[in-house]
């Protein structure tokens, strides 16, 4: 372990206390796709205060952290990430008045639209059925076919490279399809606030049962979701598909024979056998279909 590395985990431990720093933390148990090695050090925040502590720390220390969530849109190379990884678990939900919601960043989207239902704010059901964070939802702009949570949101508190915390609004955030500003600037959200509408409780669950029913024809197992963005006026998965690619198989990794933009763990994969899959489907859509497929998901560590 570096000098560097070694003050970082000092400070954290004298902050959290050892027992919550953790070194070679194998990250594929955090990580819904189940691959990727060890992060050098590891720290789990439980509240907003904490998550902002331990991101100046990591900046103090010239390390800059990455912050996980659920670890549901991302692929973590084999080699692990060097540096300080973040589980963000900072999950206070407030209703406040005319349906304003205030959630730290870690909040889980289901228990955010779950107490919204209860409490009759509406609008927020189809955050229902994306497995991840808040604060990754507003960083890559999660959504569905049809909304998007940039589409709710009022402001954004965001903690900023220089190590100042401020609430920014939407357009400060350049917002588009699956895409933010905060995907390049690495800058940390720390809470958002969100407008929901007026609704019925049971008219809201409803809603949210219909969600969760288109998604019963999704695959199941280990995933990040769709691997590829849509490319405009067409979908990936369509486009792996006209390849033949479905159930197409590298290691423990293979193509889902249900939905060709999901690449599923059935066993054993190496991060490296899901990288060699997207590398496989996007050269072929490229040369077959003369169609460039970008990735949905983020690649996290050493490549
Ligand atoms: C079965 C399945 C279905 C899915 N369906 C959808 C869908 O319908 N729509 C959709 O949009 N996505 C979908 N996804 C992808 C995923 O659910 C979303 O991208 C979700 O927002 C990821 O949240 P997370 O907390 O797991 O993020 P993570 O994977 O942990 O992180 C994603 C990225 O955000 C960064 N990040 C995490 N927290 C913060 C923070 N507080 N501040 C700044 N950056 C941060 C991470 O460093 C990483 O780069 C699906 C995934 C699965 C497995």
């Amino acid at each position: 372990m570096t000098l560097r590395l070694d003050l970082l985990r000092n400070s954290l431990a004298e902050t959290f206390g050892s027992a919550r720093v953790g070194t070679n933390e194998p990250l594929a148990k955090h990580c819904n796709w189940r691959v990727g090695g060890p992060a050098d050090l590891f720290v789990s925040v439980k509240n907003a205060h904490e998550l902002i502590q331990t991101v100046r720390l990591a900046h103090k220390h010239g390390i800059p952290p990455t912050i996980l969530g659920f670890g549901a849109n991302v692929l973590v190379s084999d080699a692990g990430i060097r540096g300080l990884v973040i589980l963000n678990r900072a999950q206070r939900i407030s209703f406040q008045p005319n349906y304003l919601v205030e959630a730290d960043s870690g909040t889980n989207l289901a228990v955010l639209a779950k107490q919204a239902a209860q409490l009759g704010v509406g609008g927020l059901e189809f955050l229902i059925g994306i497995p991840g964070t808040v604060g990754a939802a507003v960083a890559v702009n999660a959504g569905t076919r049809t909304r998007w949570i940039s589409g709710l949101l009022e402001s954004v508190r965001v903690l900023q490279n220089d190590g100042e915390v401020e609430w920014l609004s939407p357009k400060e955030l350049s917002f588009s399809y699956r895409t933010s500003r905060l995907k390049q600037t690495g800058e940390v959200v720390i809470a958002a606030k969100l407008r929901g509408n007026p609704d019925e409780p049971a008219n809201i669950e409803r809603k949210m049962k219909k969600e969760l029913q288109v998604r019963k024809n999704q695959p199941t197992g280990p995933s990040a979701g769709s691997v590829f963005k849509n490319p405009p006026n067409d979908f990936a998965g369509r486009l792996i598909e006209a390849c033949g690619l479905k159930g197409f198989r590298i290691g423990g990794a293979q193509i889902s024979e249900m939905h060709a933009n999901f690449i599923l763990n059935v066993g054993g994969a190496k991060a490296q056998d899901i990288k060699a899959i997207i590398g496989h489907a996007k050269s072929e859509v490229s040369k077959r279909l003369d169609i460039t497929l970008e990735e949905e998901i983020r690649y996290l560590g050493q490549w």
